[in-house]
């Protein structure tokens, strides 16, 4: 990859050369009174960039999937019920962490490319003693978004805890989580949070806690049990040193600039950006008749794009596009891999990024043998770029 080329994969992402400035800088000691400083702002960043104002954050060395994991071990205890609401393989991804940790997994799992109804999943907490109910914001493999309010406000009123993987929605997806009542929101640094692969974040609501700190058994997990990690957290954010294991230094320090620039731009500004994005992108995508994976707007995320191949055009198309300079990804979901591809619109990503990425697709599928209209998606992007932007998603 050249190093002019753009990187619009859903995650890793391109990020701000400030932030890339503060991961390049020179490790300080974890112990150090500037470290603290800074790891304690972060923390307190990350609550105002979850609308989680009652919340306790959680930074851990790790991926997205250890904050799947780190939500799970300490919840779930051998035997609990837990619904899963599916939609794609991050979703089977929770399914398979539950079923390790002892939980007896039921899922509702609609149609893939098809948004779960709220009503169905209202039915399923109405009939089972669940203690956890997981729902994927925005599942990567699919590009569908959950309607995640609907869902964590149903939870809540069953007395059930609601555990939302946001690693490709945060910051980038409408979501307030003590407005809504939401229990656990996780997420990995890499994609709208806007930092590097390698730190698993959450913020766990007091519910949850009180729900943790009342469990019969102690968690099965060594790294992932909160009561070694929230002491650190506690310390750290009361601006005192603490160890249990060394704090990621470089990239907690970028995450510290990153969430600093998020709260600058303002959460309902940067989802509004996101849903602008996404939009010019929808029309561009409508302009060369390629067809969504979701199966209505409402279910499309603002994070990504997930599109099969039109007739005639195969996985060779996303090379083509990468030779035009924008790096995009091919299928994930095993179902249908083969078949589609994915480009991600999160983080920095404006009008320059979604105009430069529709030129080289629409040119790359001109070059691959697809009808295309010189000129006819960008100038859709460009339209829909010059509307007002929308209100809601
Ligand atoms: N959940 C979702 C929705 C994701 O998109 C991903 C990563 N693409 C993960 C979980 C796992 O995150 P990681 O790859 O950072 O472990």
């Amino acid at each position: 990859m050249s190093e002019r080329d753009l990187l619009m994969i859903p995650g890793p992402v391109e990020f701000d050369p400030e932030v890339m400035r503060a991961l390049g800088a020179r490790t300080l000691s974890h112990l150090d009174p500037v470290f603290i400083a800074t790891f304690g702002r972060a923390l307190q960043r990350l609550r105002e960039v979850c609308l989680a104002p009652s919340a306790q954050p959680f930074i851990v060395a790790g991926t997205g999937t250890l904050a799947m994991e780190l939500a799970v071990a300490n919840l779930v205890e051998p035997g609990d019920r837990a619904l899963v609401v599916n939609t794609g393989h991050f979703s089977d991804r929770m399914a398979l962490i539950l079923a390790r940790h002892g939980a007896e997994v039921t899922q509702v799992r609609p149609p893939l490319g098809e948004a779960p109804r709220p009503q169905e999943v209202e039915q399923a907490l109405a009939q089972g003693a669940y203690r956890v109910m997981t729902v994927t914001h925005v599942d990567t493999s699919t590009g569908v978004r959950a309607p995640a309010e609907p869902l964590v406000r149903a939870a809540h009123r069953h007395g059930v805890l609601s555990v939302v993987d946001g690693v490709c929605a945060t910051a980038g997806e409408t979501f307030h989580q003590d407005a809504w009542g939401a229990d656990v929101y996780l997420t990995g640094s890499q994609k709208a949070l806007g930092v590097p692969p390698g730190l698993a974040l959450l913020t766990v609501s007091p519910k949850a806690l009180s729900a943790w700190r009342a469990r019969k058994h102690p968690v099965r997990s060594f790294y992932a049990d909160w009561a070694e990690w929230l002491p650190i957290m506690e310390a750290y954010e009361a601006g005192k040193p603490a160890y249990f294991a060394t704090p990621a230094v470089n990239l907690i320090t970028a995450l510290e600039v990153s969430l600093g620039q998020i709260l600058r731009e303002g959460m309902e500004p940067r989802f509004a950006r996101h849903r602008r994005m996404a939009r010019a992108f929808r029309a561009a995508w409508r302009a060369l008749g390629l067809r969504p994976l979701p199966t209505t707007e409402a279910a499309t995320a603002n994070t990504l794009s997930a599109l099969y191949y039109p007739e005639g055009v195969d996985s060779s198309v996303v090379g083509r596009v990468r030779g035009e300079g924008v790096v995009l990804a091919g299928g994930l979901h095993p179902e249908l891999k083969t078949r589609y591809f994915r480009v991600g619109h999160m983080n920095l990503v404006g009008p320059g990024e979604v105009l430069a990425t529709v030129g080289a697709v629409e040119r790359a599928l001109g070059a691959a043998g697809h009808r295309v209209q010189p000129g006819g998606a960008v100038s859709a992007a460009q339209a829909a770029l010059l509307e007002p932007v929308p209100a809601a998603d």
